[in-house]
């Protein structure tokens, strides 16, 4: 629906910026918010094509952005499936599937670090040109590791591509990848800075790169005005990318004092992304996950909590990520978990929670300050709900007390989504458990 004027009568507002729910209306004009309070509905007076919401009773606030979603993965339940059984154009036409889903959630923003085939460039295009509907996307190509590989151990190639990750060797190489992924429209590099070498495995993630090379990552993207994510864990990978020059940060668990130290100094953003390990610690056990890794992950939670919430009182941004894309985590259920988690275990306020899936998002879509706020001059991306989220952000999963969703100006469609078939081949299918004597003839 594109009306030239959409009034928002009379709502509660929440800004997106911490401050205090406000009584107020919201005009918005071109696909931006062009009056908030008493001018709202003064200017709105003046055209004759116009939309008007009645509000009344309701929240108004700027969609949630997440900060780690993968849309191309299509809520996988295993690597395997990604690299080896996924066709490219399927895969993105599935994605464009599940992008309304996200914005039935109330997305109206994420950023995908990297993606099979780089496929979620294609997807970005297609969202920004009208072609498809989707949230305001901002993307990385394949991830960039080194032989050492992310965290799929012996799945990955020791060179070239294997589903979404590039492994690169020596300086000439890295440069070329980076300014090849550039060239082809990544908004962001990606980096897999911590690997797990499987013989290896009780170290955790290890740092899988030099000094040099994570500087040299940063020098080329930077010289060519791209920014760079990390995916890391533990102190010492996440004080190597902060001191290499990384813009974003995802995990960034397990830091010590001194790696804090320095992610404060450089005020690095952080998308700590917990939702991941909440949802398998809490209900891990309902899905059938391993007791062990439950455990890890709630280890990782409990660990990571006070130095993250160190580094947010001291000003480094927290985003809220999802890493949606996985079956503990799929599209449009969890978006909303992070600032909960952010609530229980950091100790945020529903308000800072807010804040940080809605303005401080707007780092990860590079468009600092522009979005995921309710004020004068600032992009349209935003929703209106039934409830008090600055009371219990918990009610932002509930997603039927959405009632509209905002995105660059436009009204988006909320009808529920056609049901959708198995695709031949898509995932794997595995033979059963063990079956032993004792599990076939015991009691
Ligand atoms: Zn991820």
């Amino acid at each position: 629906m594109n009306a030239v004027a959409i009034l928002i009568d009379n709502g509660t507002v929440i800004d997106g910026l911490g401050n205090p729910p406000f009584l107020a209306s919201v005009l918005i004009e071109q696909g931006r918010i062009s009056a908030v309070g008493p001018e709202a509905a003064t200017r709105a007076a003046s055209f004759d094509d116009k939309v008007s919401i009645d509000a009344s009773g309701l929240t108004v606030m700027p969609g949630l952005i997440d900060a780690h979603c993968h849309l191309a993965f299509d809520d996988a339940e295993s690597n395997s499936e990604l690299f080896f059984q996924r066709r490219n154009a399927l895969s993105a036409l599935v994605a464009s599937y599940n992008a309304k889903k996200l914005i039935r959630a109330g997305v109206t923003g994420m950023l995908d670090p990297d993606s099979t085939f780089e496929n979620m460039i294609d997807l970005r295009d297609a969202i920004e040109t009208g072609v498809v509907e989707g949230p305001r996307m901002a993307c990385g190509a394949y991830a960039l590791i080194t032989s050492i590989g992310g965290t799929a151990g012996r799945l990955i190639a020791d060179r070239g591509v294997t589903g979404y990750y590039m492994a690169v060797s020596g300086d000439d190489e890295i440069r070329a990848e980076v300014r090849r992924q550039i060239k082809h429209g990544a908004d962001w590099i990606k980096v897999h800075v911590t690997g797990v070498v499987p013989r290896l495995a009780h170290r955790g993630e290890m740092c899988a790169w030099t000094d040099h090379e994570l500087a040299l990552i940063c020098e080329t993207a930077h010289e060519l005005d791209t920014p760079v994510m990390g995916h890391c864990r533990g102190a010492d990978a996440t004080l190597r990318a902060t001191n290499a020059g990384f813009d974003l940060l995802l995990h960034a668990t397990l830091m010590d004092e001194k790696t804090l130290e320095a992610v404060v100094a450089r005020k690095v953003p952080l998308v700590p992304t917990l939702t991941f390990q909440a949802n398998l610690s809490e209900f891990g056990a309902k899905v059938g996950s391993n007791p062990a890794l439950m455990e890890l992950f709630e280890r990782e939670l409990i660990d990571s909590a006070p130095m993250l919430t160190e580094a947010y009182r001291a000003g480094v941004p927290l985003l809220c990520g999802s890493e949606s894309g996985f079956s503990m985590v799929p599209y449009g259920h969890w978006h909303y978990r992070e600032m909960e988690v952010f609530v229980n275990h950091l100790g945020l306020t529903p308000l800072e929670a807010i804040r940080c899936a809605t303005s401080e998002g707007s780092l990860a879509l590079r468009l600092d300050g522009k979005v995921g706020r309710i004020e004068a001059g600032c992009e349209a991306d935003l929703m209106v709900l039934d409830g008090n989220p600055a009371q219990d952000v918990s009610l932002l999963g509930e997603i039927e007390r959405i009632r509209h969703v905002i995105i660059r100006g436009e009204l988006q469609d909320l009808s529920p989504l056609p049901s959708r078939q198995p695709l031949p081949g898509w995932r794997v299918g595995t033979i059963g458990n063990q079956l032993t004597r004792d599990v076939a003839f015991g009691d």
